[in-house]
């Protein structure tokens, strides 16, 4: 290992040097069936012949310039995320956790706007938003905030799934101005609410002026069988973040809003030097039209359901499993030990998988996984458990 890197992650102890697919290949030739897609990054596979054919040419004509200028890919990608999310306006920045800071910014301005000194938002146990200082004060996990006090302020904390405490805050003396929540939870173990529970926050929302914000980041962009896991359900969002497969890779995250929540900033108040440059928006919206033209968010929802009663089937009555949930390609397994141990042993296997929670199997494939590698991720996870655990 670099010991000049600093010390953040403890890395697999194994390099990738091609990909193609679903399939990546080390340095030494072998074969993985890669089951992570780098955190839900790679949506489209490695190499996708189009997104490299888009990045190569947009590389040779112009990466960047600044939102000095118009960019007019920028506006282009912006139709298209305004499109799929069914909101009007984007802002376009370079990760997950800056699109979590451009909701929170557009929240604070928003609670000024209505009078509010301080005003807060509330956020969800067990709700991941990234590493930023804000992003960081809004995650529930005490390992994330842990160190870096003084936190940001003005976070209040709800129970996931169920809206009891949060009436409860709106009838108390608050500045509450949104609500932040993940419509599925990713890093605490893929927690699906109970149905109707998005509804229900849209409603004790539209009654107190508050935002509804939701965080999808990772469920969006086809992930669960549709553009975005809230439409499941027939709710909107009035500020929506969305990114890690929004470039396919290459950096990009970005912020959509609705109605008044859409014009609150204005010049000077937000920005990034190298938010939706050329080559990023032109590669995010071959992701997009790539996405549409094959179908994704079905080939997911298929995919997934094929996933999930296989392991429910070989699984579903096996003591050494808490359950087995999800929604697409995004499936957790709970465990009743620690798994962490299972990373590595599938990668003896040639399959790379994640852990979460220290006991959840955590599943987010390419969305172009074919039946025999669905197949191959059933059986590996499968005898896993079964002689491993
Ligand atoms: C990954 C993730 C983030 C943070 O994204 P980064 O690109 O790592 O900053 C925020 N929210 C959710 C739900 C995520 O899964």
């Amino acid at each position: 290992m670099n010991s000049k890197l600093m010390n953040t992650y403890a890395p697999l102890p194994v390099a990738f040097v091609r990909g193609e697919g679903a399939w990546l290949w080390d340095e030494d030739g072998n074969r993985y069936l890669d089951a992570i897609s780098g955190l839900g990054v790679c949506a489209l596979g490695h190499a996708h012949p189009k997104v490299a054919e888009v990045i190569a040419d947009q590389a040779g004509r112009l990466i960047h310039t600044g939102n000095l200028v118009q960019i007019p890919w920028q506006e282009k990608l912006a139709e298209l995320v305004a499109d799929v999310s069914g909101l009007d306006r984007v802002f376009f920045g370079n990760s997950g956790a800056e699109a979590i800071e451009c909701a929170f910014k557009i929240s604070r301005v928003a609670g000024h706007q209505r009078g509010f000194a301080n005003p807060g938002v509330i956020v969800m146990e067990h709700g991941f938003h990234g590493r930023t200082m804000a992003a960081l004060s809004a995650t529930a996990s005490r390992k994330v905030r842990a160190g870096f006090e003084p936190l940001v302020s003005g976070f209040v904390r709800a129970p996931f799934g169920d809206t009891g405490v949060i009436r409860k805050i709106a009838t108390s003396a608050n500045e509450i101005t949104a609500v932040l929540v993940e419509p599925i939870q990713g890093e605490a173990g893929i927690r699906v609410p109970p149905p109707g529970y998005l509804c229900e926050l849209r409603e004790i929302c539209d009654e107190n002026g508050w935002l509804l914000m939701f965080d999808e980041i990772q469920s969006g962009l086809c992930r669960t069988g549709e553009w975005y896991a809230h439409q499941h359900e027939n709710v909107k969002p009035d500020v929506l973040t969305t990114a890690k497969a929004l470039g396919n890779g290459l950096p990009i995250g970005a912020c959509a809003a609705r109605g008044a929540a859409a014009e609150v900033l204005t010049p000077g108040r937000h920005g990034s030097t190298f938010g939706g440059n050329p080559l990023v928006s032109r590669t995010a919206c071959a992701v997009l039209d790539i996405m549409r033209e094959e179908n994704l968010c079905g080939r997911a929802a298929a995919s997934g359901d094929m996933l999930l009663n296989a392991f429910r089937r070989r699984l579903g009555a096996d003591e050494r499993v808490q359950d087995i949930r999800g929604k697409g390609l995004m499936i957790g397994i709970e465990l009743n030990a620690d798994a962490n141990h299972l990373r590595q042993r599938a990668l003896e296997q040639r399959v790379l998988l994640n852990v979460t929670q220290d006991r959840v199997i955590r599943l987010l494939p390419p969305l172009i996984i074919d039946e025999d590698q669905a197949g191959q991720i059933v059986d590996v996870v499968c005898s896993l458990i079964e002689n491993s655990l």
